[in-house]
């Protein structure tokens, strides 16, 4: 029989296991060799080989294997060879980096990936998901993902979105109760949840009964297209630029090709010509140096807690103009203390009864889901803050909720929710209970039942009964703690009369108030000067959340984002409609009282205006707005599975600070790409200009393929590595954002890389035709060859820096870039001095004087480029 026609003792039966103790940890281990790993087996080839496939079908491959053939019709089969080991080479190296690159995404996403809540040997442990067997008892809760399929014996409103099983948009309820339904539909077996849905309320206690390919997802997991490496804007923009640039390339060449064959240039001559110069202009080592500088980028960001999950977000990150954060454990420390309780009587002037106040702190502990454990003589508390301020003020005045709840079991509850911001629970009394100080002149009969509302103070004064007057009271109250930066939640109850089971629906109206609860979660250290860098940065920071708007107000000035727009809450949104939102959101940067819905139209209208958005989210009902913003910030602390599942980016560690610095590594890493495509294409216009002009200085054939792809390998491949990995410049946080979808090549950077190849062809070429007649024959050529290998050295030295000089970024401080200026030194010594290569390469030995020489173009270039940042910044 199915489970879920089962009762749950039958299916505890079956699963040989009992949830109150769970699975025994040998017999776990036991069950994981037999059933294997809870995982969805990935179809479709393997990765590994489908990167290799890629290298090996991308244009630029394809086009140079067409070079390789063409010289091996018109040349040698030698030519033909190395041109061939030469592609292998760079396939290699792409291959690699790719690879590693993937690796390296894989390790971040598998970070991400959630643990799950599991009672094991009587305890509750975490696990990573990948574990669960057969048996095992999970726990879940609101924004878990559910990690394998079960069935539930215990629900609290609990309810879970199917809709990537049933397609239904609405989250169904669960309940524990058999379904006798023969063959009912996955949708009407309310008492299983499924892998991979989505708790949105509540929490539960189920039965796995299947994992890995054996679940409803397994099953549907080959129709399931695995998540596509997807390209990031710039790899889509450079691979444009990349093509564009090859087809250029082929059409000069066939050019050159013509009108030489129309002068009466030998055939043979011109082929290899023409094959030159399609060789030199493609920029070989661009994708691959793309690839691993954004993945290595990830990694970089993930030492300062900021842990990426799309590849694209590394360089939309150097583009945000706006940063919508949290406030609570975001701008806060998410430690919160009791500051105060006023009793009722008190907000009243009235003088207070000392039960009043401890009546207060009981019901406060109540209607609370925080743990609290006594770890060598230390209160230990796990959950929200909010509430573990509750619970930690109640332990030290000697109140704990395991032993109230003796008196007063809950049986039910509707959980807190930022959008109506209040917690209801409800409770029986037990025949103690009715003794219970708690309820002393209440006058409580033993079928009553106890309802508890803790939430913010709107929301809660909206279910009681006092009369205005009293709402006047409360709320200049409210207003005076809040405008300290106090966080303020009300607590009231109500007795319903000799009822068998309370409605959850009744138990919202007709409370009484019984107090106030002021609250404090002082600023991060970390937050005000973050929000500084911020400005200063061009992007403005923007505080929404569901706190009161006094305490926000005041938060928000502490940490400096209050802005002479002031603060709109969330019912003043409602008001202003979306096209009203749209003007007032360039001038306001405090929101509060919102719920989530406002998070998605704050966001719209902020995109209205072109701006750039980060926002941050937690909660289930977040999910929408991480998804539409341009980066979606999870908090890794207190984040759920599903808004962690949702974003671009988590927060580890939960802090604003750790955003900016994330945007900061984003503006080097975009910076850096920048550079590179400028040095690839600034070197590759050098060495075209070389093969187009020195012919018509009567220097025929002046780089054969194979050298020039030689000099790319250096150059794009090698240096290319090393510039990916450069610092930040001085003022990456000084200037504003990057404009989004601007152009690559905007004009100065045109005109930059048009004058930096054209020094390097000039410097080159003039060496060439000094060494050409004057020195053996020959010489003139490992000349050249070697000098455009240098020259492309001091260019990448100078590149460091667009408008620092190579000293202020500090000679020392790019390890990786100064190895493979090295390296590069080595291997082109290599070719020259070693015999066996000599014949591949073209190359015979260089005296001393003449490699002095060599190095004339790269010291030209690199001083060029060093003056000319020097009147720049004094221009
Ligand atoms: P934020 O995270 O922006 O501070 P929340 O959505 O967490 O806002 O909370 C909004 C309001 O809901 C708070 O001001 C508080 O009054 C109330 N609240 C917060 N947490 C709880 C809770 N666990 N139980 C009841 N009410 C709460
Ligand atoms: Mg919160």
């Amino acid at each position: 029989m199915q489970p879920y026609a089962q009762s749950v003792d039958d299916v505890a039966r079956s699963c040989a296991v009992s949830p109150d103790y769970g699975l025994a940890s040998d017999e776990a281990t036991r069950r994981l060799s037999k059933h294997g790993k809870n995982l969805l087996i990935e179809t479709g080839g393997t990765t590994f080989w489908k990167i290799l496939w890629e290298q090996f079908t991308s244009t630029m491959v394809l086009m140079l294997l067409a070079a390789a053939i063409l010289s091996l019709v018109i040349g040698s089969i030698r030519d033909a060879i190395s041109i061939m080991a030469i592609v292998f080479l760079f396939a290699l190296l792409g291959f690699i980096q790719e690879f590693r690159a993937e690796r390296a995404m894989r390790a971040l996403t598998k970070m991400a990936a959630p643990n799950v809540r599991v009672r094991r040997d009587g305890e509750v442990i975490e696990l990573q998901a990948s574990q669960l067997v057969p048996g095992d008892i999970v726990l879940i809760e609101a924004g878990n993902v559910i990690p394998a399929d079960c069935r539930l014996f215990e629900a609290f409103s609990l309810s879970v979105q199917e809709s990537l099983l049933t397609g239904e948009a609405d989250a169904v309820e669960k309940q524990i109760f058999p379904v006798f339904q023969e063959g009912a539909p996955i949708a009407d077996q309310t008492n299983m949840i499924w892998m991979g849905t989505v708790v949105t309320t509540g929490r539960g206690a189920a039965m796995v009964v299947a994992t890995g390919m054996r679940t409803e997802m397994g099953r549907i997991a080959g129709m399931l297209q695995s998540v596509q490496n997807q390209w990031t804007p710039l790899q889509k923009r450079l691979d444009r630029l990349g093509k564009f640039l090859a087809a250029l390339a082929v059409a000069v060449a066939i050019l050159v090709f013509g009108v030489g064959v129309w002068r009466g240039e030998p055939l043979r001559e011109m082929l290899l010509t023409a094959v030159s110069l399609a060789v030199a202009a493609i920029p070989e080592g661009l994708p691959a140096v793309v690839t691993i500088t954004l993945a290595m980028g990830a990694q970089r960001m993930l030492k300062q807690r900021a842990l990426i999950r799309r590849l694209a977000a590394v360089e939309t990150l150097g583009s945000v103009t706006v940063i919508c954060t949290d406030k609570t454990g975001t701008l806060t420390e998410n430690r919160m203390t009791v500051t105060r309780m006023v009793s009722v009587s008190q907000l009243m002037g009235k003088a207070d009864e000392p039960t009043e106040v401890a009546r207060l702190r009981a019901v406060s502990v109540l209607c609370n889901d925080v743990m609290l454990r006594i770890e060598n003589g230390q209160n230990i508390v796990v959950g929200d803050p909010t509430e573990a301020a509750l619970v930690l003020e109640g332990a030290e005045n000697g109140i704990y909720r395991q032993e109230l709840e003796t008196f007063f079991p809950r049986i039910a509850e509707i959980p807190f929710d930022s959008a109506t911001k209040r917690m209801v629970t409800i409770h029986e009394i037990s025949k103690e209970g009715l003794l219970h100080p708690l309820l002393e002149k209440w006058n409580a009969q033993a079928d009553d039942r106890l309802i508890i509302a803790k939430g913010a103070s709107d929301a809660i004064l909206a279910m009681c009964i006092e009369g205005e007057a009293v709402h006047e009271q409360i709320n200049r109250k409210v207003d005076q703690l809040a405008s300290q930066g106090e966080r303020v939640l009300a607590l009231a109850f109500r007795l319903m009369r000799n009822v068998e089971y309370a409605d959850p629906e009744e138990s919202t109206q007709q409370l009484s108030l019984l107090g106030l609860v002021a609250m404090m979660d002082p600023p991060r250290q970390e937050a005000g000067e973050a929000v500084h860098c911020c400005l200063k940065a061009g992007i403005r920071p923007i505080m929404i959340t569901g706190d009161h708007p006094l305490t926000a107000q005041t938060i928000a000035a502490q940490v400096g984002i209050l802005s002479p727009g002031g603060v709109l809450t969330g019912p003043e949104l409602d008001q202003l409609g979306l096209r009203g939102m749209t003007e007032r959101v360039q001038d306001v940067s405090v929101y509060s009282r919102v719920s989530p819905e406002h998070k998605l139209q704050i966001i719209q209208a902020l995109q209205d205006r072109n701006e750039i958005v980060a926002m941050t989210g937690d909660g289930v009902n977040d999910a929408p707005a991480l998804k539409r913003a341009s980066i979606g910030v999870a908090m890794g602390i207190t984040g759920t599975d599903v808004a962690k599942e949702s974003a671009d980016m988590v927060l580890l560690d939960d802090n604003f600070a750790t955003i900016v610095s994330a945007v900061k590594e984003g503006r080097t890493i975009y910076d850096n790409l920048l550079k590179f495509i400028e040095f690839s294409v600034a070197g590759n216009l050098g060495k075209i200009l070389a093969v187009l002009l020195l012919p018509f200085l009567g220097l025929p054939n002046p780089l054969a393929p194979l050298q020039l792809l030689w000099l790319n390998l250096l150059t794009d491949g090698l240096l290319g590595l090393g510039m990916g990995m450069e610092r930040s410049e001085p003022d990456v946080m000084s200037r504003p954002p990057l404009a989004p979808n601007s152009q690559i090549f905007d004009r100065a950077m045109l005109r930059h890389t048009v004058l930096t190849g054209g020094l390097i062809g000039l410097t080159t070429i003039l060496l060439a035709r000094h060494y050409w007649g004057s020195h053996p024959s020959g010489t003139w050529q490992t000349v050249l060859f070697t000098s455009l290998a240098f020259a492309q050295i001091g260019q990448a030295m100078s590149l460091r820096s667009r408008r620092f000089s190579f000293l202020r970024m500090g000679f020392f401080t790019n390890p990786l870039l100064l190895l493979m200026v090295c390296t590069v030194v080595i291997l082109q010594l290599l070719v020259v001095y070693l015999p066996v290569m000599q014949p591949y390469f073209h190359t015979m030995p260089l005296t001393l004087n003449n490699l002095v020489w060599v190095l004339v173009p790269g010291i030209v270039v690199f001083t060029v480029l060093e003056i000319e940042k020097l009147i720049l910044r004094e221009g």
